[in-house]
């Protein structure tokens, strides 16, 4: 039986890891549950899932979620902050950890399941961003078995040999939907709203993804995790937009095969193969049809359009703590725009600007990147500041 700990059990990749999981009561169990700071949302999951361990991180949170528990009569342990959340992701509370908590504020939970050895299912895309190279190695020493749980990343898993050799590989092609506003020109998109700006055509994630995919700040994130997770220079990972988002990613080898994985936009697909693999579980998707679908189509990324995808290449190349500082900034400017305060083509900008104002350093130790993080944040708060007071 595995015990799964499911960290940002609230959000979109919480809900449909839940759902695979109860699907199978007879091989996974939830555990641990956690939650940002939604109290009452953590305690209905936990009236469901009847975990071991319930943590909610913002402290202020502890003595609602406590009570609740009590009243429920459920046996479940209240828990509150970060350091609770990673000692449970390490400790014998659990055999499996899905890392689905939003941004980089899911690194130090992600990473102590890695070198704890856990199976991870691994979501929190910005922690590999962040300290991919750390994280790799933390889950290496620690025997971790990561499972990409991005629809691409777990395409790739699935079409490459024993799921992570890259001989013979040569180049990885990573799909992107194209997102909301696929088309525009740039001048098209400088008054697009938030509500526009999270309402995807193909998927249903949390907003700051939505945000993310809007920019096609996703799919350099996803570039840049593609790099940890198997190895490849910027130069050998494509991107390929494809609006119906059936195909998630493809793998090109030298004798000229190509191998790729195909199947209808529901993240439960890549969270079976998560909790399952090398086995495959029922995960409540339907098969793909394809004569229901009519064609398959592919274009170019629109950089121009779209900024943040070169953005991404850049930090990638330049290395060290450039990409730490490029997820940091957006970060910051994605929150903002969600709150109305700063236009949708103002990401691109801030984050450009934080590139060029904070050359990268070394990114040696954990300490090193979390210090660029925090700069990073500082100065486009700054920044925005800046803005307001204009
Ligand atoms: P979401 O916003 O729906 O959920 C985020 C979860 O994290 C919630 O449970 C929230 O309570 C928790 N959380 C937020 N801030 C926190 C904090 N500071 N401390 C602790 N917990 C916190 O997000 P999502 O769409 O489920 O995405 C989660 C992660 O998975 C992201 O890194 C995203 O890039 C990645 N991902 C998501 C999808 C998708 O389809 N949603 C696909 C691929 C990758
Ligand atoms: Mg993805």
């Amino acid at each position: 039986m595995q015990q799964v700990a499911v960290l940002g059990a609230t959000g979109s990749i919480g809900s449909s890891a839940l759902d695979v999981l109860a699907r199978h009561p007879d091989r996974l169990r939830a555990s641990v549950l956690s939650a940002g700071g939604n109290v009452e949302a953590l305690l209905s999951l936990c009236r469901q899932h009847r975990p071991d361990h319930a943590v909610i991180a913002d402290p202020d949170g502890y003595a609602a979620l406590r009570d609740g528990l009590r009243e429920a009569g459920l046996p479940t342990q209240a828990h509150a902050g970060m350091p609770a959340l990673a000692e449970l992701a390490a400790g014998d509370a659990c055999t499996t950890v899905v890392a689905a908590i939003v941004g980089a504020a899911g690194l130090d939970s992600t990473l102590a399941a890695a070198r704890a050895g856990k199976r991870l299912l691994l979501a929190n895309k910005e922690s590999l961003v962040l300290a991919g190279e750390l994280l790799m190695a933390a889950a290496r020493d620690g025997g971790a078995t990561v499972v990409p749980i991005d629809s691409e990343h777990n395409a790739i898993f699935q079409c490459l040999p024993g799921n992570a050799a890259t001989t013979g590989v040569r180049r990885i092609v990573l799909t992107a939907s194209g997102g909301p506003f696929r088309g525009r020109s740039r001048a098209q998109l400088a008054a697009v709203t938030p509500a526009q700006a999270v309402a995807h055509p193909k998927w249903s994630m949390g907003p700051k993804i939505s945000v993310d995919s809007a920019t096609l700040m996703n799919k350099g994130l996803e570039v840049i995790e593609a790099h940890h997770l198997f190895g490849l220079p910027g130069d050998r990972l494509d991107v390929l937009v494809h609006p119906q988002s059936l195909v998630h990613s493809l793998v090109e080898f030298v004798d000229g095969s190509t191998l790729a994985q195909l199947g209808l936009p529901d993240m439960r697909t890549a969270l079976a193969v998560g909790f399952g693999w090398p086995q495959r579980l029922d995960s409540g998707v339907p098969g793909l049809d394809l004569l229901a679908h009519g064609a398959l189509e592919f274009e170019p990324p629109d950089t121009e359009a779209f900024p943040c995808l070169r953005l991404a290449y850049a930090a990638l190349a330049a290395g060290g703590t450039a990409a730490a500082t490029l997820n940091a900034a957006n970060e910051v400017a994605v929150s903002a725009f969600l709150q109305g305060r700063v236009a949708f083509l103002s990401i691109p900008a801030l984050v450009e600007d934080a590139l060029a104002a904070l050359p990268p350093t070394a990114a040696e130790s954990l300490d090193a990147l979390r210090a660029a993080d925090a700069r990073a944040r500082e100065y486009t708060q700054r920044r925005l500041l800046r803005q307001a007071t204009a």
